[in-house]
């Protein structure tokens, strides 16, 4: 046993500080913030979702966690949460947690892996992968990451694939949720850079929302909203008439995948009434032009025939955009996810620019994030971006990150290796052997799945390192390695709005279960290259490092001193650099970007970015004439179900099993009745569901919550050339009622 994995397993007994890490700080239990907290309480935020709640972490005696309560005092949440939060500590105590690494050997099924020692598993996982190496050369190996770890494991998982490992094909779940925004962004802004902050939600006069539904997938956001006292007009573009739709004063139901079209009549009509800023557009913008000239065509007549929306729908909708002072923008999935997502995404960019909504109180191009640490992930996965929001590409920028990381420049690869779908691509194909993935699930997330799965099949040494051993991807791998949750370990997320949140250990990891960053620090030893990685000894040290990685880029927070100067802070926005003579640190707890118009390209400029739009990939015919949309099914659950499944509470706010919500006009042709059993079929394959008649849904199109398995059997594999983010949301089925 390595002198490492001996040190790490034994301080498991001790107290609950000393076994996070190898060599653990003293950010632990115990720290009690500068504000004051009752005893045997300590904060962290939510490892959920992007919104970044903060909680009250409620201790016993041997400072292990009891119960929690949303933080009052958090400006994100301000004591509010919603019911994955209040839950945030049932996954934790599940019987069915991985407390063991576990090895499939030559000739057993899947699932039948048996428990190995982790020096076993860590010379299996050493010596597999090497092999694969050596025989197919380094790019035969792969990782598939998450953004639901902390930003120091992903950083370090990053630089050890990258940096230590030899493999440059590295990519994380977040191509399935925020690739788009990643790169609307980059393109238009110059950087990944949300410009918002949630006092954004209370600031405005009018807020559009773009296929999301905050009302369900962002709860507390929504809250926000509703605590605006300028009595807002809001605003819903979306297919169906969800949650928020029902609640807004203005719902657009277009049909599915027409948003780009409607984007682009909305600035055809502000131009014809003379409702942009020409003055913002000279000062901070490029392109507008060729924009103005491009939109001619989409006119309300074209407009209204790809969208189905009445004329005067759009038209009220921009007389609030050109009349009123603060106007927002704010999209989720219902954009991302799409075949022409990221030109979608920079429509909405363009309406802000051109109308001086940007850099405002209230105002804003608002992509909402989805997962924990999707941000965390975008700066510090170092899959398309180099560590800190670097690019591959540049000498410069290659030989900066490697002296601050004291590395020879030659380990840092010259350009970015395969997109998520690339990667699967390649393992089909036999270029890919072996495969790493974190915390994720794609044979149940990734798009058009039996085939997804047979790919994953074909792998000759797939390791997945999860909480559980019993997801859909662990099921089919040959090494499993057992993870701390949240919850049993320490690190940073980073919110929707650019916020820097503290997680802390609250709770011992069951079994010989690791932190993430130990498993990380482990298979760096084991590989032979733990060297290069003597700085990054623990989650305190490697923040520091990050601090450094962030200095002088637009997301610059190296003026944060540590985990409790953030604790105390209630998290800290993004940029906040070290001052510097003269500067101080920023004060405001709500900060935006670009209040002075320049924006991160090299002039300065936003950029006014569009391509005409292009037809659905898998449009309905007469053999399959409805159009699937897929989303988020209740707020009680979250994505693949691997954690909100765990909860009896959150069982008990979700249906159990797959339904299917379609037009009562369907209904009634095809026979059927609330409740009955129904069978969507695809080109890919066919689920069965149960019937909810509801008018919510446009007649022609049903829709299906996404986390139930057998939904992506049906899912058609089309991507946004720009981001390569699937496009989950329009899919042609047929339907039959189960006796039919
Ligand atoms: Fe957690 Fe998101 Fe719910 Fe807040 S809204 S409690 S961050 S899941």
């Amino acid at each position: 046993m390595s002198p490492h994995l001996d040190r790490l397993l034994h301080a498991r007994q001790g107290p609950m500080t000393a076994d996070m890490v190898l060599h653990p700080a003293d950010f632990g239990l115990g720290r009690v913030p500068a504000r004051l907290l009752p005893a045997g309480t300590t904060t962290a935020v939510c490892g959920f979702c992007s919104t970044g709640c903060g909680l009250q972490i409620h201790l016993d005696a041997a400072g292990e966690a009891m119960n929690l309560t949303p933080d009052p005092d958090f400006p994100v949440n301000r004591g509010m949460a919603c019911p994955k939060g209040w839950e945030a500590l049932a996954p934790l105590a599940a019987p069915d947690r991985a407390t063991t690494p576990l090895l499939r050997r030559a000739g057993q099924a899947e699932g039948e892996s048996a428990p190995v020692p982790w020096a076993a598993a860590l010379q299996t996982f050493t010596a597999r992968f090497k092999a694969i190496q050596q025989r197919h050369g380094a790019d035969a190996v792969a990782v598939l990451s998450t953004g639901q770890i902390v930003t120091e494991e992903m950083a370090l998982l990053g630089a050890l694939a990258k940096f230590g490992m030899g493999i440059r094909h590295l990519d994380s779940n977040t191509r399935q949720c925020m690739a788009t925004s990643h790169v609307a962004y980059k393109q238009a802004l110059g950087f990944d850079a949300p410009p918002f902050t949630y006092a954004d939600f209370e600031a405005s006069d009018v807020l559009i929302f773009v296929g999301a539904n905050p009302c369900i997938a962002h709860p507390i956001m929504w809250q926000r909203v509703m605590q605006n006292p300028r009595r807002p007009d809001i605003i819903v573009i979306d297919p169906r008439a969800t949650e928020t739709a029902q609640a807004a004063t203005l719902h657009l139901p277009l049909q599915p995948k027409s948003d780009l079209t409607l984007l682009y009549g909305l600035a055809h009509r502000l131009i014809a009434r003379g409702a942009v800023k020409p003055d913002f557009i000279a000062a901070h913008t490029r392109g507008y032009a060729e924009f103005a000239a491009f939109v001619q065509e989409f006119t309300p007549e074209r407009v209204v025939a790809a969208t189905g929306l009445p004329a005067e729908q759009i038209e009220r909708l921009v007389t609030l955009i050109a009349t009123r002072e603060r106007v927002s923008f704010w999209w989720t999935m219902g954009v991302n996810q799409s075949h022409e997502a990221t030109r979608t995404a920079q429509a909405i960019i363009n309406l802000a620019l051109m109308t001086g909504n940007i850099g405002r109180p209230g105002t804003g191009a608002n992509s909402i994030t989805g997962q924990c640490n999707a941000m965390g992930s975008r700066l510090f996965g170092n899959a398309t971006s180099l560590l800190g929001g670097y690019d591959f590409g540049r000498p410069d920028h290659r030989a900066h990150v490697a002296e601050i990381l004291e590395l020879d420049p030659a380990v840092i690869p010259a350009g970015t290796g395969y997109a998520y779908d690339q990667i699967l691509d390649a393992i089909d194909r036999g270029e890919i052997r072996g495969l790493w993935v974190i915390a994720t699930n794609p044979a149940h997330s990734w798009i058009h799945q039996d085939r997804a799965r047979e790919i994953l099949r074909k792998l000759e040494f797939l390791v997945v390192q999860d909480m559980y051993a019993n997801t859909e991807t662990a099921q089919l791998a040959h090494l499993i390695l057992p993870a701390a949750g949240w919850g049993e370990k320490t690190g940073v997320l980073i919110n929707s709005e650019r916020r820097l949140g503290l997680v802390r250990k609250v709770a011992r990891a069951p079994g010989e279960a690791l932190a993430d960053f130990a498993i990380f620090q482990l298979v760096a030893e084991a590989w032979g290259c733990g060297e290069r990685f003597r700085a990054w000894r623990d989650p305190a040290a490697v923040f520091q490092i990050l601090k450094r990685l962030s200095a002088g880029q637009p997301c610059d927070f190296s003026g944060i001193r540590d985990y409790e100067h953030l604790a105390a802070a209630g998290g800290i926005q993004w940029p906040y650099p070290a001052p510097t003579a003269g500067t101080s640190p920023p004060t405001d707890p709500e900060r935006r970007l670009f209040a002075d118009g320049r924006f991160y390209t090299p002039d300065g400029r936003a950029r006014f970015l569009f391509d005409p739009p292009r037809a659905v990939p898998e449009p309905p015919d007469a053999e399959y004439p409805f159009i699937l949309l897929t989303g988020r099914g209740s707020s009680a659950q979250w994505h693949t179900g691997s954690r909100t499944d765990k909860s009896a509470v959150l069982r008990k706010l979700a249906p159990r099993t797959l339904t299917a919500e379609i037009h009562p006009d369907d209904a009634d042709t095809l026979g059927i009745a609330a409740g009955d059993g129904l069978r969507l079929i695809s080109r890919r394959g066919e689920v069965r569901a149960s019937v909810v008649v509801t008018a919510t849904v446009q007649p022609g199109q049903v829709f299906l919550p996404m986390h139930f398995a057998a939904v992506n059997r049906l899912t058609f594999a089309a991507f946004d050339p720009h981001s390569r983010q699937p496009s989950y949301k329009s899919c042609a089925v047929r339907l039959r009622r189960v006796d039919a």
